[in-house]
């Protein structure tokens, strides 16, 4: 959108409106495949009937199946992949081939775990028919121009790119590339920039955050990173997401605790508790290494808000295995946590592993999980009422008019549950992107009613 916008495009959301369309598509499972491809076709209908002169088709989608998305939707007329950020400007016809100004296609230095990886095949696409051998090697910096998707108080900032773990259901490292980090520079000018106007909370985002820094040498990278973003002047709540169990360290917790700015948050996805399915989802961990670490993380950050992932239904997960994790859910007493079917997906490891449940079955293990934790996040959520806490205004809610929605510092942009605002004081206009002091008056299983006090 930034390349776009800064070679004189007009950007608009309604697609009626659009002589070009762009549809940005997800490939990781294949409900989010389904659902690109539902797009994609839902948009070639503005070109057959209304104003649109181009559709382009940008994305992982891209990555996954470049020449067939052209071979099967004739009306698709130009694709970019993730690693070819700049031919947006050409396959929009928005300016002519060659006209981008940063080039940020150099070559990167890699952790020695990726090329291990890379040598055994992990981010081979040889068995996807259509796909270029080539694997993107982008990576934005803080010159490339940028258009805020995001309510204007708060950004995403991506710290690195692709990925170098040997997942055994996760297609991103083909999709996506090797790890690679942004410069420590970049990101810091970035979010000096983003503050400057305007921009009080910052969530940094990648693949594998944690990793951070590790290409280019840094040790502690995430740390050292944070702890400078703290000292930032205008951000308020800094966050990262998407943490992994082993690399989050002791000096990674001491920084967290040790600034006000940076949220007393951690994302660590787990995936599973079963030491057995961990080891064919090639992770590794199980319940008792992953309660010690919470522990620590516990110890280490008081009053830490820690959200987890979960993927039900995995190969060969048998009902002991799936008891195992439901046991740990009830041990962890996790603050959020989401569960996810296991999606089989062509060019995963685990797509040739014997034993797949059925889907109703993953289906009724995933309710089940849910249910579990429905009542831990009630009851955690139960125990806010009175507090006081700091509150993000996010403006109207989506669901009524009458009501605000907000959130404190233990909700995540997006993924997390919601802070309803139904009071406030008669001499006070909310005003959205503001932070207000509140009192959480109610309690539901995953949400909170607050007045602003
Ligand atoms: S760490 Fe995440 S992105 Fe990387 S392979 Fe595993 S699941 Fe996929």
């Amino acid at each position: 959108m930034g390349l776009l916008s800064r070679a004189g495009a007009q950007l608009s959301t309604r697609a009626e409106d659009a002589d070009v369309i762009v549809v940005n598509t997800c490939s990781f499972i294949e409900s989010a495949q389904q659902e690109s491809v539902n797009t994609i076709l839902e948009m070639a209908a503005h070109k057959v009937s209304g104003r649109a002169q181009k559709l382009v088709v940008a994305g992982c989608l891209v990555e996954r199946y470049r020449d067939e998305i052209r071979k099967r939707i004739p009306e698709v007329d130009a694709v970019v992949g993730t690693g070819e950020l700049q031919s947006i400007l050409a396959a929009t016809g928005v300016a002519p081939v060659g006209s981008a100004s940063n080039s940020p296609f150099v070559v990167l230095p890699s952790r020695p775990e990726g090329e291990a990886r890379s040598s055994r095949g992990r981010f081979s696409r040889e068995q996807w028919e259509g796909a270029v051998a080539d694997l993107p090697n982008y990576l934005y910096d803080d010159e490339t121009p940028r258009v805020l998707a995001t309510p204007k108080h708060t950004a995403y900032i991506k710290i690195a790119e692709g990925c170098d773990h040997p997942c055994t259901f996760c297609i991103i490292p083909q999709l996506r590339g090797k790890f690679r980090s942004r410069r420590f520079e970049s990101v810091v000018a970035e979010a000096e920039r983003l503050a400057r106007n305007g921009v009080r909370e910052i969530t940094l985002i990648g693949q594998d955050t944690t990793c951070y820094g590790e290409d280019l040498g840094l040790k502690d990278g995430l740390p050292l990173l944070l702890e400078k973003l703290a000292h930032v002047e205008g951000l308020r709540w800094i966050r990262f997401l998407y943490a992994y169990p082993n690399k989050i360290t002791g000096k990674l917790l001491d920084t967290i605790a040790a600034h006000e700015k940076i949220c007393s948050y951690m994302d660590v996805p787990l995936q599973h508790a079963s030491a057995s399915v961990l080891k064919r989802m090639k992770r590794g961990g199980g319940a008792d290494v992953f309660l010690r670490s919470i522990a620590k993380m516990r110890r280490a950050v008081p009053e830490l808000t820690l959200r987890t992932s979960f993927i039900v239904g995995f190969p060969g997960e048998t009902e002991k295995e799936f008891e195992e994790l439901c046991h740990f859910v009830r041990e962890a007493q996790f603050d959020w946590m989401g569960t996810f079917s296991y999606s089989d997906q062509e060019g995963a490891d685990a797509y040739g592993l014997d034993g797949k449940l059925s889907p109703r079955e993953i289906e009724r293990r995933r309710k089940h999980l849910m249910e579990i934790q429905r009542r831990i996040s009630r009851k955690k959520k139960k125990a806010l009422v009175g507090r006081e806490l700091d509150l993000l205004l996010e403006g109207t809610s989506e669901e009524t008019d009458l009501l605000l929605e907000a959130r404190t510092a233990m909700h995540a942009p997006e993924i997390d549950g919601k802070v309803f605002v139904n009071d406030f004081p008669p001499e006070l206009t909310p005003e959205s992107g503001k932070f207000y002091r509140c009192q959480i008056t109610e309690a539901h299983d995953y949400d909170l009613v607050a007045k602003i006090i």
